[in-house]
């Protein structure tokens, strides 16, 4: 019977065997030929010649010597033990160094002293001599890839070393499979491979595993991230379709009377043309019977919540209930105050449901709610309970996303015959890529302008040593008017140490900063509901000028006569964290200034943080430095880290391929969104295979 041979298990692979075939499957989930081949090389040696001693200059790689180990000694130093060889190769004499070596290891040197070997490893040089530390040694006899090339190096773990299944053991398998004479069939389309000149994905396979040179490489890399891109966007804008079909909602064909009011006579400012832009794709959406799933990103500052306030009153019009839900307590309050404010002049009902609210407060306003007549509700996750109950809810909108999980946002689903229009809210620019991956089942708005007249935030870097200077600044701008914040990094609010640099801060400015001259206001998040509330007013209303806090004031504070933001310890801070507390200065019309303090001496990537934050304000530019440095998995919490899991492809360094990819499915999906045409035969095959699961890919098909 025929039998294709990508899906023979490893055990048949010459080799492999059913022991090593175990501890493949049981590290890294290969079970069969084609998982085995989807196990990437993570690096190259690079063993295109051999150097000699003498030509070893002290900013050499790795590099690969001919020659033959002429001494071995173990030397005790102490506490530290190492064995260290001496090599020759007749230009010269390299010492070659083990800190760490196993018994069988040391063996094995012994008894192939004076034979020819390979040596490669990395030189360091020290004191005019060079050495490599724990080179790969290798008889010349044992070698017969003693052929000059690129060679590859697998992910590995302790378990499959233990094993035996070394480097050499894995390329070897490799070779095995390979030459098994296995053809692997294409699954990207033929006239796709020839528009982005792609090599084949037979051809890539094989020389990702065995690569003659570079140039051969990086034509298969290209081709399998694109491969992965591919399908990727092949899942999630199909995942897309599903959703627009079967995810009905109620259509809000007008725009009315409350909206138009308030746009025509109410509109406190001039909108700025995103903000344009972005209610003009959220009103295309909204006329729909489907439901919208938006999510939309704008900077700190930008002006979403006019965005928010806009797209409830089109709800409004409509004759259904809207809902705002905020992360936390001081989020939610201050949305309600900014909305009913703006709301003022109109006759819309709108109320403040959040855990603090005594049951007799609650009682009125879930009634209001259910028989209709309240027409706005913001609150916290209060608003998922279930005595929470809408007369018709018809828009749900989530500010600030990534504190909420998927289960979170689909409680607001049930609370309506048909699940309301979705607009998600986040002041935490994610970059273009990451959205399109993580979010890629959603509409994307961005809002990347800034209202007018707004100062770019001067951002500047000091020590301790720095302090007084920086105090003094603090005075002469107080002495302006303005306000300043200091933050203390408290990462877990239980953290008693950070508890109490918090508290020492708070008596050490106290102390800088005395009455009756100044006033003083402490938040965190371990202080009682009404404390916070009171100290937070004092500040609000310029009755203390400092207010010394932890990230509770993160998000969504407003105090815009506040122009000056100190962080303490700024080094211990994420960089999304450091520039959303940024953006709690620079919102009135004076020049605010943030002000990164840190401590001792600064690791390479909290230099890199730092140096981003002064260099640039743009909220998206920061997200991408967050990126390269954190990776996607890190950045959007480890929960949601597994779509992102890329076999080849980097989020970070590949968006020019992710944006062609994702070009290139729009248009086939546009056009074939069935890909009924025997040209996408390959690309339907594969997909059902192997991601029919992620989609109900049956319901367009
Ligand atoms: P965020 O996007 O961070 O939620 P906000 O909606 O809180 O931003 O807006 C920040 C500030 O900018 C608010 O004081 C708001 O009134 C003001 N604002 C919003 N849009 C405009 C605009 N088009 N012109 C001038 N000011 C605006
Ligand atoms: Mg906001």
């Amino acid at each position: 019977m025929y039998q294709n041979p990508l899906k023979k298990t490893i055990e048949y692979l010459k080799g492999a065997g059913p022991e090593r075939a175990k501890t493949l499957q049981s590290e890294f989930r290969i079970f069969r030929y084609e998982d085995l081949i989807q196990h990437f090389p993570f690096r190259y040696v690079d063993k295109s010649k051999f150097y000699k001693t003498s030509e070893i200059s002290s900013t050499a790689a790795e590099i690969q010597l001919k020659g033959r180990i002429v001494q071995i000694e173990e030397i005790n130093q102490g506490k530290i033990k190492r064995v260290v060889g001496k090599f020759q190769d007749g230009s010269g004499t390299l010492e070659l160094v083990w800190f760490k070596i196993a018994a069988w290891q040391k063996e094995k040197l012994q008894a192939d002293l004076h034979k020819e070997v390979v040596i490669y490893g990395k030189p360091n040089e020290f004191n005019g001599k060079f050495s490599i530390t724990h080179p790969e040694v290798e008889l010349v006899e044992d070698a017969k890839s003693v052929q000059l090339g690129l060679f590859p190096v697998y992910p590995s773990t302790e378990k499959l070393q233990k094993k035996g299944i070394s480097n050499r053991v894995m390329q070897k398998m490799m070779l095995n499979l390979f030459a098994e004479n296995i053809t692997i069939p294409e699954n990207i389309p033929e006239n796709v491979l020839q528009h982005f000149k792609l090599i084949g994905r037979n051809e890539a396979l094989k020389t990702i595993h065995f690569p003659k040179n570079l140039v051969e490489l990086n034509a298969a890399v290209r081709r399998l991230k694109f491969e992965e891109f591919f399908f990727l966007n092949l899942i999630n804008l199909s995942q897309k379709a599903v959703n627009k079909q079967k995810n009905r909602s109620n259509p809000f064909p007008i725009v009315g009377e409350y909206f138009n009011r308030f746009y025509n006579e109410y509109l406190p400012f001039e909108l700025t043309g995103a903000q344009k832009r972005v209610i003009k794709e959220i009103r295309t959406d909204l006329r729909q019977p489907a439901q919208m799933n938006r999510l939309l990103q704008g900077d700190v500052g930008s002006g979403k919540t006019m965005v928010a306030l806009l797209t409830m009153l089109i709800a409004i019009d409509n004759g259904y209930q809207a809902a705002l839900i905020a992360p936390t307590e001081i989020l939610a309050i201050q949305h309600y105050e900014s909305i009913t404010e703006l709301l003022n002049c109109l006759d819309v009902s709108v109320e403040l449901l959040t855990g603090s609210k005594t049951k007799k407060k609650r009682q009125p306003i879930l009634e209001n709610l259910e028989n209709g007549q309240l027409k706005i509700i913001i609150g916290t996750h209060a608003l998922l309970e279930d005595q929470v109950v809408f007369n018709n809810l018809g828009l749900a909108i989530i500010d600030e996303q990534h504190r909420f999980g998927v289960a979170q946002r689909a409680k607001f689903w049930r609370k309506a015959k048909l699940p309301p229009h979705v607009l998600v809210m986040t002041a935490t620019p994610i970059p273009r890529t990451l959205s399109m991956t993580m979010y890629g089942d959603l509409d994307v708005s961005v809002i990347d302008e800034l209202p007018q007249g707004r100062k770019p935030i001067k951002t500047l870097h000091k020590t301790d040593a720095h302090r007084l200077s920086v105090f003094k600044f603090m005075k002469d701008e107080i002495a302006k008017g303005r306000q300043v914040y200091v933050v203390y990094p408290l990462i877990e609010e239980s953290d008693k140490l950070d508890l109490k640099d918090l508290m020492d801060g708070y008596e050490s400015i106290s102390r800088a900063f005395p009455l009756p001259e100044y006033g003083v206001s402490i938040v965190h998040g371990r202080q009682k509901a009404a404390d916070k509330e009171f100290e937070m007013n004092r500040f609000k209303n310029n009755e203390t000028q400092i207010l010394v806090a932890t990230t509770v004031i993160e998000v969504g504070v407003n105090v815009p006569n506040a122009s000056v933001m100190v962080i303490e310890n700024s080094e211990r801070f994420g960089l999304s964290q450091l520039h959303q507390l940024r953006g709690r200065v620079g919102r009135g019309a004076e020049q605010s200034y943030c002000i990164l303090m840190t401590g001792g001496k600064l690791n390479e990537v909290s230099k890199r943080r730092i140096q981003t934050m002064c260099e640039t304000n743009d909220g998206f530019k920061v997200a991408e430095v967050d990126l390269e440095l954190r990776g996607p998995g890190d950045m959007m919490g480890t929960q949601q880290s597994g779509v992102l899991n890329f076999k080849i492809a980097d989020l970070a360094k590949d968006k020019e391929i992710l944006y062609a990819a994702r070009k290139c499915v729009e248009a086939i999906l546009n056009q074939d969104p069935t890909l009924a045409n025997p040209i996408y035969n390959g690309t339907k095959q594969y997909f059902l295979e192997h991601h029919k699961d992620k989609v109900g890919w049956s319901q367009i098909s």
